[in-house]
């Protein structure tokens, strides 16, 4: 699984924000996940806090927000919302679909005392 790698990385960055930002501790992270993103946000939630174990995230509130799927179908040259890549189109069922949002993740807040 790619969560404990997703994991370490977004631990790095926040605590490489930490250091710049003089912080004690960090209190929250709020992180964007894309639907289309194959992200398990619970094994997420587990691999982060066993990773920022004994470092200044150790206590940090993870706040994960969804941002859903859409795609832009071919046939019906419009975006539409796509649960997950392997789904067709929910209009005319075709597969000529390009994912356009929800693809994605970032760390979007780090909250730091
Ligand atoms: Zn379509």
């Amino acid at each position: 699984m790619h969560e404990m790698a997703l994991a370490e990385e977004i631990l790095q960055l926040v605590q490489s924000t930490a250091r710049r930002e003089g912080a004690r501790e960090v209190k929250a992270i709020t992180l964007e996940i894309g639907a289309l993103a194959a992200l398990e946000v619970e094994a997420l939630r587990f691999c982060f806090s066993s990773a920022a174990r004994n470092s200044c995230a150790e206590n940090a509130a993870l706040d994960i927000r969804e941002i859903p799927g859409e795609a832009w179908c071919l046939p019906c040259a419009a975006r539409v919302p796509l649960p997950s890549l392997s789904a067709p189109c929910p209009r005319c069922g075709s597969y000529q679909l390009q994912a356009v949002a929800g693809t994605e993740m970032r760390v979007k807040e780090i909250e730091i005392v």
